[in-house]
């Protein structure tokens, strides 16, 4: 629904990118590394993608062990489902926990509500500070016998804020039980950020505590979409990721990932992403999104109507409006052809900065300052726009009404 502006599509040096990115991807479409021994050159591709985005995570730092390791999977979901299945199995093993839980902050991606659904896991969510930020005491709180897992985000995907890792990490190593980093957005960023000298606090394995990460390489990794890193802190962790089935009439079937059959051409794609790119070209988009997600921090703080939700750690500005309706103002943002999330607790919406907005962060801003000033002039629902339903999203906790105007809103648009 919301679009999500990962499609990075600007400019010449773009589409360079992607077609290069497309033609790995063709060659290697019908190659599958569940069959290790015949598509060789998949498999080590899967292992050079694991290995240098580990090596952006604190792989190469001593505090890590030297023994990360992990998989490619098909999106940062799929990442986040075999990061808590991987910690409940070995939680279970290591602490014979058998009713499992695990705490999240409420700002944690809808991945974690889906990794309880699947895998039987009670989930708590607990508030965040005032700063938007995981409320390190909350989750203490919330820590008994049954915890396996307690989660933080670099940064999170509303508001873009960074949690307290190293808090957090403490937590877990005073507690025995796992940490997982969510870097599904910020692992092709931060560690670039952090070079070019923006204050950046501790995020990845250099941590104490941590014991898995999710990172998207589809995401500011630029690879195509189905891309990402599931990374452990150790083999003896990661080895509970893994299903071997010993009694198949088929034969040994041993399974690393949620998926069978897995596709070599993306696979290939990231690969070929990342080595084009290489760290100077990481360094140098992140220079440039980072520049332009400055710009539009700033711009919004100059509308009077607006406020940023907290501060923003990197790339995605959050932000509400004490005076107008925000939803009001997506929408007229939407028929001006920007695609921004909306958000609730509280009712605002975010820009995700990507490449594609560089050139366009000046004209981002008058579209949302004249928005603003639509929406101040004529206030009340604009046709066709989702604002009802964002609203109406906040208000009722009854997910099933949220369902039926949904169904209402693509009913009436076809
Ligand atoms: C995008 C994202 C996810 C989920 O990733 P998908 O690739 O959409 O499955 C999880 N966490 C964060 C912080 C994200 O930004």
């Amino acid at each position: 629904m919301a679009g999500q502006m990962f499609c990075y599509i600007a400019g010449n040096e773009q589409e360079g990118h992607f077609s290069l990115i497309n033609e790995a991807c063709s060659m290697f479409a019908h190659t599958n590394p569940l069959h290790l021994d015949v598509f060789q050159s998949v498999v080590r591709f899967e292992a050079e993608v694991v290995a240098m985005t580990a090596s952006l995570l604190g792989s190469n730092e001593k505090a890590s062990g030297g023994q990360i390791c992990g998989n490619m999977t098909s999106g940062g979901t799929e990442s986040i489902l075999l990061a808590v299945k991987t910690s409940r199995d070995y939680m279970k093993v290591k602490k014979g926990i058998t009713s499992p839980e695990m705490i999240i902050p409420v700002s944690a991606h809808s991945a974690y509500d889906k990794a309880a659904h699947y895998f039987k896991i009670k989930l708590w969510r607990v508030p965040v500070d005032q700063d938007f930020r995981a409320d390190v005491k909350a989750v203490k709180r919330h820590i008994n016998r049954n915890t396996i897992l307690i989660v933080g985000s670099a940064p999170g995907f509303p508001h873009g804020i960074i949690d307290p890792i190293e808090e957090l990490g403490e937590l877990a190593s005073t507690y025995k039980i796992c940490l997982h980093v969510d870097l599904c957005l910020g692992g092709f960023v931060l560690p670039f950020a952090r070079k070019l000298g923006y204050p950046v606090p501790p995020f990845d394995f250099s941590v104490q505590g941590v014991t898995s990460i999710s990172v998207d390489v589809h995401k500011y990794g630029l690879a195509p979409k189905g891309t990402s890193v599931v990374l452990y802190r150790d083999h003896e962790i990661r080895k509970h990721q893994f299903v071997a089935v010993t009694e198949w009439t088929g034969g040994l079937y041993i399974s690393p990932t949620i998926a069978g059959s897995r596709p070599g051409g993306l696979i290939a794609g990231a690969w070929a992403a990342m080595m084009s790119l290489g760290l100077e070209g990481y360094l140098e988009n992140t220079r440039k999104i980072m520049e332009a997600s400055k710009r539009i921090e700033k711009g919004v703080r100059q509308i009077p109507e607006l406020f940023i939700i907290g501060r923003p750690d990197m790339t995605i500005v959050a932000f509400g409006s004490d005076i107008v309706d925000i939803f009001e103002v997506n929408d007229v943002m939407s028929s001006k052809g920007w695609h921004l999330n909306a958000l609730q607790r509280p009712n605002s919406i975010h820009i995700c900065v990507t490449l594609q907005h560089v050139a366009v962060t000046e004209d981002f801003l008058k579209d949302l300052q004249d928005s603003v000033q639509t929406v101040k002039a004529n206030p009340g629902p604009i046709n066709g726009g989702l604002a009802p339903i964002y609203g109406a999203a906040g208000k009722m906790p009854d997910r099933a009404m949220v369902q039926d105007l949904l169904v209402d809103f693509m009913d009436s648009s076809c």
